[in-house]
């Protein structure tokens, strides 16, 4: 069988529109793109929609959401079509009958009139005996008068006969697998497959390689839990006389418990991870990362540099662990290198949905709103972080940490929050800076000889709730003389115990 390939390169994914998107395949889909994208070939989208009852065209609408937010486009695809499509499954059913036909007129493919009892049988009849289940392949051999009769025994059933392959024996089934190298099978250890249902419907091993075929694919790029698929794969290829692409099969991915990432050990949907706040940059360097190891050893990777250097020889064939914490650092990584605006734009949605600011914030709001999340781009790792990390900027009323008021706010530190709320009574609207407020409270607790802390942190605890926030001044100069002197002023009426 040839396996080199010529011509321009062809690559696909093919998701079912079953269910939202799960990491490992835009892992999938990114490893293909970004293999067409440095080879300048073409990359095409695909649904296998045959499970007439799961598939829906939401799901697909959500594979494009997913896709175009990763920036993966595709050049043929169900919404922007080419010259082999159509690109969903569903609407190429006469294409497979049609092959399926041509099957069984060289003899490659019969029909089966078995029962689902009937091969529950023969199953169970393997099992007892401690043998690894075949078909019978009782209905190979039928005369055509059986043939007749069998089919009109099914029909009273309301059933129409499955159309299987026929394995030749003695075979062996081989293919250089672009990641894996040489892998094997022996045709004897194939049972006869269904290739189409009663209903004309195909099954995926028949239906993905009549798909290659007309669609010209020249690699085949998925998961290694295809391996088990591909003899099939290739006994359908050849008799189909057709070329068999390149084929290679990327590792699965794994949680850090060493599991298939599933719901169970991480959010496994790429759905999730937009929601939780990573940027799709950051996400993309990370998945590419996932497998593949870049020349230059670096692990934060531009997107251009990726396209520029991906190639399959570096990618490895062990499973990938998804490192959450990893993930993490490298987001904060990507939202350090956004500019203001930007980090704006891209927290808002953010806040808005937590009800912390409006619609349309007019334009000095939404530059005020800019200043506050800029004195966290060194501190969040997720743009969801943002509303925990602002809200006291945003709320009338702020939740107080219990533990840091207990800590900080003693009887002793009363006197320095009433001399600063009085120095800070003091400053003009438009000298609220954060010089001014610097110049001001340093200038306080120099004169005193005391320690910053002991002033600092009472304010800080007073006017934010919390231990923990960006540079004191910087946080006074943007929440506001109203609201710091406010909260200062509930703090001693409230909190602070009497000296
Ligand atoms: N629908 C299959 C999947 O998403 C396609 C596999 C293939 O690429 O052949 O796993």
């Amino acid at each position: 069988m040839a396996e080199t390939q010529t011509g321009p390169v062809r690559v696909r994914i093919a998701p079912s529109p079953t269910g939202p998107i799960h990491i490992g395949n835009i892992h999938t889909a990114l490893f293909n793109w970004l293999f067409a994208r440095k080879q300048g070939g073409t990359f095409i989208l695909r649904f296998e929609d045959t499970d007439q009852e799961r598939s829906d065209r939401k799901w697909e609408e959500l594979i494009y959401k997913e896709m175009r937010w990763l920036g993966l486009d595709w050049d043929e695809g169900p919404d922007v079509g080419g010259p082999y499509g159509p690109y969903r499954q569903s609407e190429r059913l006469e294409l497979y009958q049609k092959y399926a036909q041509e099957l069984i007129d060289r003899g490659y493919a019969y029909y089966c009139y078995c029962t689902p009892e009937e091969l529950e049988a023969e199953r169970k009849a393997a099992e007892k005996a401690g043998q690894a289940y075949k078909y019978s392949r009782r209905c190979l051999h039928l005369t055509e008068a059986e043939k007749a009769q069998a089919e009109a025994k099914l029909r009273e059933q309301g059933r129409r006969p499955v159309i299987r392959f026929r394995v030749p024996e003695g075979q062996i089934l081989a293919w250089d697998d672009l990641i894996r190298g040489r892998i094997e099978t022996a045709s004897d250890t194939i049972s006869d497959f269904v290739i189409m249902r009663g209903n004309g419907i195909p099954l995926y091993n028949f239906a993905v390689v009549v798909d290659d075929i007309t669609m010209k694919i020249t690699h085949v790029i998925r998961g290694e839990g295809h391996i088990s698929n591909t003899p099939m794969q290739l006994l359908v290829y050849q008799a189909l006389g057709a070329e068999v692409p390149a084929i290679g099969h990327i590792g699965h991915i794994l949680g850090t418990d060493g599991k298939k990432l599933s719901k169970r050990n991480g959010d496994a949907y790429v759905g999730d991870y937009r929601d939780r706040g990573f940027l799709p940059e950051a996400l993309f360097n990370f998945l590419a990362l996932l497998g593949w190891t870049p020349p230059d050893g670096q692990e934060i990777q531009s997107r251009d540099n990726i396209i520029r250097t991906f190639d399959l020889e570096r990618v490895g064939k062990s499973p990938a662990i998804f490192d959450l914490q990893k993930l993490e650092w490298m987001n904060g990584v990507y939202i350090r290198m956004l500019s203001r605006e930007e980090l704006l734009a891209r927290c808002l949605p953010y806040l808005q949905q937590a009800g912390l600011v409006e619609e349309n914030p007019s334009p000095e709001k939404r530059e005020w709103i800019g200043r506050v999340v800029a004195l966290e781009q060194e501190r969040i790792r997720t743009l969801a972080e943002i509303v925990p990390a602002t809200e006291y900027f945003f709320k009338t009323e702020i939740t107080y940490d219990p533990k840091a008021v207990q800590k900080v706010l003693k009887p002793e530190c009363r006197p320095h929050l009433e001399a600063a709320l009085s120095l800070l009574e003091g400053i003009t609207e438009t000298n609220w800076t954060t010089e001014t407020l610097e110049k001001l409270l340093d200038g306080y607790v120099n004169e005193h000889g005391l320690k910053r802390i002991e002033v600092f942190q009472p304010i800080r605890v007073a006017v934010t709730g919390r231990t923990a926030s960006p540079p004191l001044f910087d946080t006074l100069a943007v929440l506001g003389p109203e609201k710091v002197r406010e909260r200062m002023r509930y703090a001693l009426e409230h909190l602070v115990p009497a000296a």
